[in-house]
């Protein structure tokens, strides 16, 4: 079965109305490129940048930084690399970050809203997407982002960043910012997210434990942590159509993006692009071709 899927790991997924649908892979280390490129996908939809963080008994260097964002670039020249901010909270701890004891950490102190409060190790990610976006087609997006305001102040640091890289003679290039729709505040508030960056991705794993108010690793509450549900579809239909009508692209990273059963529900609601874990890229290549094949 392994060797039908084969044949569909440089198909090209296109719409009736010839739109492609790009069939992206999400990664966590440089360790996985081969995987994604032997598979076929089409760019990367989520790089963690998580692992690069934990991995050490320090932060990692912007140096370090810029080289691994840079290499995943190159690994695809051809494709969006969509880049993730750090996403870290109390429930996966970094050291070099003092994180309060807290009763809630997922609704607590992480992604976004920690980086915003420690721009130290903020800004260094940033300058390091900054040199890395001058060898590829690199874009950055933002985790667990619930107001606007969030995607302001994460502007005027980069911009802080371009100009200090600028005054130090250092090379850079900028890139295209976009956030993940994984609070029900980016779904109710997406038509104003919208109108700040230039693309969304939606995190399924933790737009469903939000939205069904169900720990994603509480096994207790597990029958409600289903994508499927009706809550959690119209949540991702919601801020489809408000990507839609704003002219700005919707993709998918979390693991519903992968769901045979959901798939052409997210094609008929205007999602672009859907990410996944490499081994699952040609069957959903597969999956579209014949789905579009069947519409023509
Ligand atoms: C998500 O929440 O769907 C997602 C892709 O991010 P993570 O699983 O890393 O939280
Ligand atoms: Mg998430």
């Amino acid at each position: 079965e392994r060797e039908a899927l084969r044949v569909y790991k440089d198909v090209v997924p296109r719409r009736a109305d010839g739109t492609v649908i790009q069939v992206a892979a999400n990664l966590g280390s440089l360790e996985e490129v081969e995987a994604a490129q032997e598979a076929g996908a089409m760019g990367v939809g989520l790089f963690r940048t998580e692992l690069l963080f934990m991995r050490h008994m320090h932060l990692p260097s912007e140096d370090m930084q810029a080289e691994t964002y840079a290499e995943l670039a190159r690994a695809f020249p051809d494709h969006p690399v969509i880049v993730r901010t750090l996403d870290i909270g109390g429930d996966k701890p970094i050291s070099g970050v003092e994180f309060p004891e807290e009763e809630n950490p997922f609704l607590g102190w992480r992604g976004i809203r920690m980086c915003l409060d420690r721009t130290d190790i903020f800004k260094v990610q940033l300058r390091a997407l900054l040199r890395a976006a001058v060898h590829g087609n690199l874009r950055v997006m933002l985790p667990m982002v619930s107001t606007v305001e969030e995607v302001r102040r994460t502007r005027v640091l980069i911009d802080e960043c371009a100009a200090e890289l600028k005054a130090e003679g250092v090379a850079h290039g900028a890139f295209p910012l976009g956030v993940m729709i994984e609070t029900p505040a980016a779904v109710f508030g997406a038509e104003a997210l919208a109108k700040e960056v230039a693309f969304f991705s939606i995190g399924t794993n933790d737009l469903t434990q939000y939205v069904m108010a169900a720990d994603r690793l509480n096994p207790s509450v597990a029958n409600l942590n289903d994508a499927a549900h009706p809550a959690v579809m119209a949540a991702v239909e919601q801020a489809a159509r408000a990507a839609v009508a704003a002219g700005i692209e919707i993709g998918m990273c979390g693991e519903a993006a992968a769901r045979t059963d959901l798939i052409p529900e997210f094609i008929r609601m205007g999602l672009t692009e859907l990410s996944m874990s490499p081994a699952s890229v040609q069957a959903t290549k597969k999956q579209l071709s014949e789905l579009f094949e069947k519409a023509r």
